[in-house]
């Protein structure tokens, strides 16, 4: 495959670089460098930013206000931001509920959700997961029965990311029991976080974080309007959406990025009077994952490419989340190896942001290591455990 950039192309990484560079908000840049945690407030704003420059949309359609970029053109974007240390956006609006919306909603739901969601006017949240469906999804319990012109909804949802700052949550629930497959007589429900009936209870991780959620429904009214599609097909759509979220969360470029500042760092640090880097069995594993990368970064290409020609993206996406999130693993272990001794304090972020680098414990953002450590565990686990992933690839990709 070429991937020899064009003058344009050029053009283009150079108009990227710039915006990135000069009209980002600065404390954002300043926070993301000492792995600060980002506020709702500041995402919001880092959102918009993007949307003013038109960079919102950047898999969408032209015509729903989207970039209507090339697949090198993404490629592109994605490496700029992560070579940026700019944070992802947040994938639940842009990335998922937005194009089930414009691929399967109606003309009404288009015209309603769609430019809040490239604006970052709303919130959104995923809600597939259930205490007794995670993997084995098709068991979910949640019902929504049809009264009048409203869904009753009933049930709970769980992990739900960021469901705490969430106005809407995108719901697969049980409209109907009375099914051939369990697969069937599920729908896809858009509902209204403000609505009475809704509680969101925090689920503490690993590294102290309150980044998941439950999410309980007690006889919540959604109005029927609110179903996206038929009723009943919510099982492909969201399938759909599942193969979205699989594509996005390889995270090439940033596993890239953060390989390259692994190697400064380990050019810096030094263990036992000698730099870090002096140690050839840490530098053949940085280059052993490096190797690893550029393979998964060409199967990433050849998606993209096939995305770009209209298509969804297919069971393929199971290889990039498989490996990826392999991937991403295994630098912050590599992370935590140079950190040694630095990694273990626990650094509040307002002592990150108040003591100036040189009179910290070890060497910045190193100060976090161990927490990013932990929270990475969940990659293998979210989107689809790693473990159905590579169920899928022996059955839909190598047709085992
Ligand atoms: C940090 C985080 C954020 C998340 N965010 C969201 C969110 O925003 N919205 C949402 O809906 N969900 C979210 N999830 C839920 C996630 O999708 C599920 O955790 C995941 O699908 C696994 O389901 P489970 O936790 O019920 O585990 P289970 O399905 O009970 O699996 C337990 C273990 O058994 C293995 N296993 C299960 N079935 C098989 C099989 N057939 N073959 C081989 N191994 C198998 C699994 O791989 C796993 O190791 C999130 C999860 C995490 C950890």
């Amino acid at each position: 495959m070429n991937v020899t950039f064009t003058a344009d192309e050029l053009a283009f990484r150079d108009e990227v670089r710039t915006f990135f560079r000069e009209e980002l908000p600065e404390d954002m840049r300043q926070k993301q460098s000492q792995a600060v945690e980002l506020s709702r407030e500041d995402m919001i704003r880092f959102q918009k930013c993007l949307h003013a420059k038109g960079w919102s949309g950047v898999n969408w359609p032209v015509e729903y206000g989207g970039t209507g970029w090339s697949t090198i053109q993404k490629y592109i974007y994605a490496t700029e931001m992560a070579a940026a240390n700019l944070p992802e956006p947040i994938p639940f609006g842009i990335g998922m509920v937005g194009p089930i919306i414009y691929t399967f909603g109606s003309e009404e739901q288009k015209q309603r959700f769609l430019p809040d969601i490239l604006e970052s006017n709303v919130w959104w949240c995923q809600g597939y997961s259930e205490p007794g469906a995670g993997s084995d999804l098709a068991s979910l319990k949640t019902r929504a029965n049809l009264d009048g012109g409203h869904y009753v909804v009933n049930g709970s949802k769980t992990w739900t990311t960021l469901a705490q700052h969430a106005d809407w949550i995108f719901c697969l629930v049980r409209t109907s029991s009375d099914v051939a497959r369990r697969q069937e007589g599920i729908s896809f429900l858009l509902i209204d976080m403000q609505t009475p009936g809704v509680t969101v209870k925090p689920i503490i991780t690993i590294e102290g974080d309150h980044e998941v959620n439950e999410v309980h429904f007690e006889n919540v009214r959604v109005p029927r309007e609110n179903l996206v599609g038929e009723e009943g097909k919510g099982w492909t759509y969201g399938k759909v959406l599942l193969q979205h979220e699989r594509t996005g969360t390889a995270g090439v470029a940033r596993s890239k990025y953060r390989l390259k500042q692994l190697r400064r760092q380990a050019a810096r640090s030094v263990r036992g009077g000698e730099p870090l880097a002096a140690d050839r069995n840490f530098m053949r594993k940085i280059a052993a994952t490096e190797v690893e990368l550029k393979a998964l970064e060409f199967t990433e290409l050849r998606t993209l490419a096939a995305v770009s020609s209209g298509k969804a993206p297919g069971p393929e996406s199971s290889i990039l989340k498989f490996k990826g999130t392999e991937l991403q693993q295994a630098v912050a272990a590599l992370y935590l190896e140079a950190a040694g001794y630095y990694a273990l304090p626990y650094v509040p972020d307002q002592y990150v942001l108040d003591f100036p680098e040189q009179d910290r414990v070890g060497e910045g953002a190193e100060t976090k290591t161990s927490l990013r450590y932990f929270n990475f565990r969940k990659t293998s686990i979210y989107g689809g455990s790693n473990e159905i992933q590579k169920n899928i690839i022996a059955k839909h990709v190598l047709g085992l």
